[in-house]
């Protein structure tokens, strides 16, 4: 059965913008007859902190969103991607790149910015015998030429294939073959998530193509902005639930931010996921980042 998700990665509290693209992918997933289920990206272990996963879907449900089954933790399916980097494999290169290194071919005169640079691409095996009792290997996506996918608030994107990694150095499998893999297993047809990862989309269509899975429809939502037009951070101020609620602006207060941030709710009218459900109209959604002033940090 189809359906749609939302997938943080519990390395904090959620703040207003994932808030916003939770409740956006819920009216997607429910405005189409979808299942709606709650996955946690935990793969990197040195960001994720224990309790958030819990904590962030207590928020979740504060907000009133509802969840289908129990929630995936990406962690415990390290199996499942082993199976999929063994079928992949054959699409794949080793690299011993550090990240400085690829900074530095990067930033070099004709180098692309956020894209691999391409170094380890086409080593010899006596070369990567060398390197390998050097640095462990990542393993990448042997990328090139573009894939398209269907975004419902953008349109067909088209975009290059980069050199993604699927298997990290430190042996742990990466967020880009996550994801492709999680989506398929669970049935998730509808991604809906924030328009910084617009450029993740083409490898990751790519992926499913080469695993045989159907690739997802998109809806990649604009972010939340904070006064500098930069995208919001816990450091701005109050701006989770626990830090709002401080300042006396409850759950449904927030909800009712959220709605008319995306012009589903008058200011300070109190509605219900269901409410916006019932005025929920892909064509009338805002298109640009909702821009937030946040209530400063209390002192003390
Ligand atoms: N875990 C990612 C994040 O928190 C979302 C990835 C996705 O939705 O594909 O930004």
């Amino acid at each position: 059965m189809s359906a749609g998700r939302y997938a943080p990665s519990p390395t904090g509290e959620l703040h207003l913008g994932n808030l916003r693209t939770a409740v956006l992918a819920w009216l997607f997933a429910r405005s189409t007859g979808r299942r709606f289920l709650l996955r946690f990206e935990d793969l990197d272990q040195s960001r994720v902190r224990p309790g958030y996963a819990e904590q962030q879907a207590a928020d979740l449900a504060a907000l009133g969103l509802t969840f289908d089954g129990v929630p995936l933790v990406q962690s415990t399916r390290q199996e499942r991607y082993a199976e999929a980097l063994t079928a992949l494999l054959p699409y794949t290169f080793e690299c011993f790149c550090t990240r400085r290194e690829i900074a530095e071919a990067v930033s070099a005169p004709h180098g692309m910015p956020g894209r691999y640079p391409g170094t380890c691409r086409d080593l010899t095996e006596a070369e990567r015998a060398m390197r390998r009792q050097r640095r462990a290997p990542a393993i990448r996506l042997r990328g090139g030429g573009t894939e398209t996918a269907t975004d419902l608030l953008h349109g067909t994107i088209t975009g290059e294939v980069d050199d993604v990694v699927l298997r990290r150095n430190d042996g742990g499998t990466a967020y880009q073959l996550a994801v492709v893999v999680d989506d398929a297993d669970t049935g998730v047809d509808q991604v809906v998530r924030g328009d910084d990862l617009l450029d993740a989309t083409p490898a990751q269509a790519r992926i499913a193509r080469l695993l045989g899975v159907a690739v997802p429809t998109y809806a990649h939502v604009p972010l939340a902005l904070n006064a500098d037009g930069v995208r919001l951070a816990k450091r701005d101020g109050a701006v989770t639930l626990s830090t709002l609620a401080r300042h006396g602006i409850g759950a449904a207060e927030v909800l009712t931010m959220i709605a008319a941030s995306l012009d589903l709710a008058r200011s300070g009218e109190v509605v219900t996921p269901e409410v916006l459900l019932g005025r929920f109209e892909v064509s009338r959604l805002p298109r640009e980042p909702w821009l937030i002033t946040p209530v400063p940090h209390q002192a003390g």
